[in-house]
């Protein structure tokens, strides 16, 4: 099939990429002519692992391919995905690029004759697909719904693992405004071996917001628990989350053999959570409940317990080296989590604001941030280094705030060899508390307090 991807961002291209590997013919549509020129020359504007080689084979197969030319591609497409952002903006959902990408759309199909499929991938609030989206593309292209189809297929896939989720989803979502948009969307998906759910618009519209408010409810309510831990004193949150996470609800044991699901992720304590879903999503869902007069105290307390996170992160250090004015704080990870380079909404971001207002000298490193973040990261006033043992040399306090696996393998040593100080805040719980105190590293972290 010809599809139209509207949108060249996370999963925008991914999206792409997918299904142009299940052999449609796909054509990003982007707005800016350098990830444009990129994209075509086989090459991603961004960091996710395995992504670069499957755009090169597939440019090279020339299954897909990416441009700004918007009007002459969706008048040519069967099916036309929407991937655009949808932020939140003062609390609430930005849906300015859905309306202006409906519009253009309707222009786009005014006088095709064959029947194309409009799909709204991009999270959006209950009734977004029929009220705005459906209605403007009506207008502008004097259709009616019938002589173009219309669905909402929401994105499940997590950054850092976002071609694996893509190739293989574990689901799929069709929203569709009647039968024949559902089935002539599920096409596209044919040779996918997964459930399919087909349900109405608002209903698929709801399943993204309340899958991405569970688990952002875990991690807060797993934080909640941190907390107690931490202010109670002489509890580990670690050993905690070890017994609960071993429960046979939660790890089932199949063949003997216990499995471990991927969910008990999220129910494990840290510096909260971050990244382009998650907090928007919770505060824009939080703000559609409240205008529709329904109130959503948990998803609120969910939102309270992240935004003050970070400061749990600022005490841990205050507790540990003391009044921060001209300490010099090392931070490891800047990416709200391990496999991407996505710094949206980080922690790492909000720490730097509370350590600038402590007057620290602040220093950080990534191991894939910097180059998409460079100028952000640039003018933040931090210090940039790209080794770890940079970063550390001369450190009075060292904190985690991203999981990359290449942290987990530093050694305490390491650590007291490099730092002024050898204080460690682990704010993801990474590291073996009792490998630090043999080697004499104060070491803190986010449900269990300074330990020497
Ligand atoms: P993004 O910011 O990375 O990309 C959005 C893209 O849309 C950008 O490339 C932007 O240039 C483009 N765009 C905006 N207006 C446009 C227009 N008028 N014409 C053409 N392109 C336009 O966002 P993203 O992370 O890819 O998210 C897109 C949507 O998918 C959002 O609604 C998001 O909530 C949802 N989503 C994201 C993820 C994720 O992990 N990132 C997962 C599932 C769902």
């Amino acid at each position: 099939m010809k599809i139209a991807v509207i949108g060249t961002g996370y999963v925008g291209l991914v999206t792409g990429v997918s299904l142009s590997i299940l052999g449609h013919v796909v054509t990003c549509v982007g707005r800016e002519e350098g990830k444009i020129d990129k994209i075509n020359s086989g090459i991603s504007p961004f960091y996710e692992p395995g992504l670069n080689e499957l755009i090169q084979k597939m440019v090279e197969e020339k299954k897909l391919s990416a441009t700004t030319d918007f009007l002459t591609v969706v008048k040519s497409s069967e099916v036309v995905i929407i991937a655009v952002g949808t932020p939140t903006v003062k609390g609430k959902i930005d849906l300015s690029a859905i309306k202006l990408v409906s519009r253009q759309i309707g222009q786009a199909i005014k006088n095709t004759p064959d029947y194309k499929v409009i799909v709204m991938k991009s999270t959006v609030v209950p009734s977004t697909t029929e009220k705005i989206v459906g209605p403007l593309v009506e207008k502008y292209s004097g259709k009616k719904i019938g002589e173009f189809g219309l669905c909402m297929n929401p994105e499940f896939l997590r950054e850092g693992n976002a071609v694996e989720d893509a190739i293989g989803p574990d689901r799929i979502v069709i929203g569709c405004v009647d039968k024949k948009s559902g089935n002539e969307y599920a096409k596209v998906y044919v040779q996918v071996d997964c459930p399919k759910i087909f349900v109405n618009l608002r209903t698929a519209e709801l399943t993204k917001y309340a899958s991405n408010a569970l688990l952002a409810t875990m991690i807060s309510y797993s934080n909640e628990m941190a907390r107690i831990a931490e202010d109670m004193g002489g509890i580990d949150i670690v050993d905690v989350w070890k017994a609960v996470h071993l429960d046979r609800r939660l790890s089932p044991i199949v063949d003997r053999k216990k499995i471990t699901p991927p969910f008990l992720s999220y129910i494990y304590s840290g510096c909260g959570y971050g990244g382009s879903c998650f907090p928007k999503d919770t505060k824009a869902i939080a703000a559609f409940a409240k205008s529709a007069g329904i109130s959503s105290k948990i998803i609120n307390a969910v939102i309270d317990v992240n935004s003050t996170q970070s400061e749990r992160v600022l005490n841990l250090l205050k507790k540990s080296v003391g009044n921060l004015r001209g300490k010099k704080i090392a931070l490891l990870g800047l990416s709200f989590k391990p496999d991407t380079d996505d710094m949206r909404e980080s922690p790492s971001l909000f720490l730097i604001e509370l350590l600038k207002k402590e007057g620290a000298s602040i220093r950080a490193t990534d191991p894939q941030a910097y180059e998409i973040n460079k100028e952000m990261i640039d003018k933040s006033g931090i210090q940039y280094y790209s080794s770890v043992l940079d970063v550390l040399n001369g450190a009075e306090a060292a904190v985690i705030m991203t999981s990359w696996d290449e942290y987990k393998k530093i050694k305490p040593f390491t650590f007291r060899q490099y730092m002024k100080t050898p204080v460690v805040v682990d704010g993801r719980r990474i590291y073996n508390k009792n490998e630090f105190l043999k080697e004499g590293v104060l070491y803190c972290g986010i449900g269990l307090g300074p330990v020497k």
